[in-house]
């Protein structure tokens, strides 16, 4: 196998295996954990690879890190205020929403994210007053 396809296919193996919704450096710090000897650009060169083929869909998260999506379709996000980390919420991503906005400046949408914010349940169990 050609050396790139290799590191991809290592790669996407460490991906399936964390929660979704890593980001860079946890995605790297799992590689190297395997594979000591593969370097932090290359991680990030693979990430960006698999994000222009469509099979990743990095999203930005206001206040923190870019995580990395393996839903490459339209749909939203929970953060977790305590411990930071991304889940996906149960519901279907509204088209309409755009159409909604009554005064839009002259713009022409082209996309919306809503990243709701909570506890996850793991935070919660910590026992620690709300
Ligand atoms: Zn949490
Ligand atoms: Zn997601």
């Amino acid at each position: 196998m050609e050396r790139n396809t290799i590191q991809r296919d290592i790669v996407m193996t460490v991906l399936k295996k964390l929660n979704n919704h890593a980001t860079a450096d946890e995605i790297y710090a799992a590689v190297r954990h395997e594979h000591p000897a593969i370097s932090r650009s290359t991680v990030y060169r693979n990430l960006q690879w698999f994000c222009d083929k469509g099979q990743l869909r990095k999203r930005e998260i206001p206040g923190q890190a870019d995580v990395y999506d393996q839903i490459c379709t339209n749909h939203y996000h929970v953060r977790c205020s305590r411990c930071g980390r991304i889940f996906d919420v149960d519901m279907d991503y509204i088209p309409a929403l755009e159409q909604a906005i009554k005064d839009p400046h002259g713009f022409r949408f082209t996309g919306h994210d809503i990243i709701f914010t909570g506890v996850c349940p793991d935070c919660q169990s910590r026992d620690e007053p709300l």
